[in-house]
């Protein structure tokens, strides 16, 4: 069945008053550049009609496009009928035909709904004249209480939409609806993990990578730049930015303790992408810090590190363990590309005896050893924002 159209609900979004405009149209926007569909002479493409979107002659694939949009509770292929009896009913047999051959069922369930509907029968009458239909002509059982297939039947205005098949999306809000973000993206599993998550509230992502050449080689930055690739799909499509961190690193290693090494990084990162922040206007920072994984990640370190932050840095995976981590980057599609080997700015002059509980204050009396401002303005100027391409 090639469908009418693909109709998308959502669910949070509804719950927003009067701000329900801003999020029907974010939502729109995303699902129209997600779909590929540039500018405005196709804004018809992606139809809003208040409490539902209706995506207009589908290409194949669109259904898969719209489970990675956020904003999306569902999406249903659907036959549009008019709002008259006679004609929703052969409509509706089309549809429960079609939907014999795709996912063969025995039994059924028609649920019809109207609303703001000049159509007079009542969802019920719906539901038994259809239902009769499919019993006696495609020779099906109802269940109400455990169908196979549910026959949807949305009347809305002059026009009744048919469906068999009902595709849960993402849920969450859309992309861009909540301001925007830097979110530091090492190469490794967590940070692209923490940026689906935040994007998944509507977050609107600024990624930030900071790499070790000409200490490293560039792996590191190739495998981000793919990951922003593999974040496409979910909605994000700003440019990135590519960090030199490795001359920086390499001042704090001669001049302070070999134990607050990975702390002070740490904090030159924070402090650089403070500034992208300003030049963004991202309202705040995002990492992957997960509580109690690594020696820098303990409360002592994260409290000693962020006490220079003036933004507020978020950590969506405080409190997710390695094993959930990884099943959420197995299921949005990054954790292959994440484990591929590459040479981490990080673990470049790694210290042996790494600290577990600094405080704010030993790293502020580390930092007067270096020109941290310098360090700072150095990487800074030697940033590359790279546009975000693939997907
Ligand atoms: P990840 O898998 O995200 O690298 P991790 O468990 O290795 O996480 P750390 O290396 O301690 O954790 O880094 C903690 C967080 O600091 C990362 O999740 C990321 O947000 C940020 N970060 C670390 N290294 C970099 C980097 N090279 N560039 C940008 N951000 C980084
Ligand atoms: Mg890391």
């Amino acid at each position: 069945m090639t469908p009418d159209l693909l109709l998308v609900h959502y669910h949070e979004i509804g719950l927003k008053g009067r701000n329900r405009h801003v999020f029907e149209k974010a939502l729109q926007r995303n699902l129209q550049r997600a779909l590929g569909i540039p500018g405005d002479p196709m804004a018809e493409r992606v139809r809003l009609l208040d409490g539902r979107l209706e995506i207009v002659t589908p290409k194949p694939g669109a259904l898969e496009v719209c489970t990675r949009v956020f904003g999306v509770a569902n999406v249903a292929p659907v036959l549009v009928a008019a709002a008259d009896l006679d004609e929703i009913a052969r409509v509706a047999l089309e549809v429960a035909a079609y939907g014999d051959v795709a996912v063969p069922y025995q039994t059924f369930a028609v649920r019809a709904r109207r609303s703001r509907t000049a159509f007079e029968p009542t969802s019920q009458v719906v539901n038994e004249t259809v239902g009769e239909l499919i019993r006696t002509r495609l020779d099906k059982r109802v269940s109400l209480s455990n169908p196979e297939m549910t026959l949807r039947i949305e009347i809305v205005g002059a026009r009744a939409y048919v469906s068999a098949t009902k595709i849960v999306g993402p849920g969450g809000l859309p992309v861009g609806t909540s301001g925007r973000v830097v979110t530091l993206i090492s190469a490794g599993i967590d940070s692209p993990v923490a940026m689906w998550r935040m994007m998944k509230r509507g977050a609107d992502p600024v990624p930030v990578h900071f790499h070790g050449q000409p200490f490293t080689d560039p792996s590191s930055e190739r495998k981000v730049e793919r990951l922003v690739a593999a974040m496409r799909p979910w909605g994000a499509h700003r440019p990135w930015w590519s960090v030199p961190l490795g001359e920086a690193q390499r001042e704090v290693t001669l001049a302070a303790p070999s134990p607050l090494r990975t702390l002070l990084y740490r904090r030159l990162m924070l402090r650089i992408a403070e500034r992208i922040a300003e030049r963004e206007r991202a309202g705040a920072i995002v990492t992957g810090e997960s509580l109690g994984q690594v020696a820098s990640q303990t409360l002592e370190n994260i409290a000693a590190v962020g006490a220079i932050a003036t933004l507020p840095v978020l950590r969506p995976l405080i409190g997710h363990d390695k094993v959930e981590i990884i099943a959420t980057a197995e299921a949005i599609g990054t954790y292959e590309l994440s484990i591929e080997p590459h040479q981490d700015c990080c673990t470049l002059f790694e210290p042996r005896d790494p600290a577990t509980r600094s405080s704010a204050r030993e790293l502020d009396a580390a930092e007067t050893l270096y020109d941290v401002a310098a360090l700072v303005d150095d990487a800074l100027a030697r940033a590359v924002r790279r546009p975000s391409v693939g997907g």
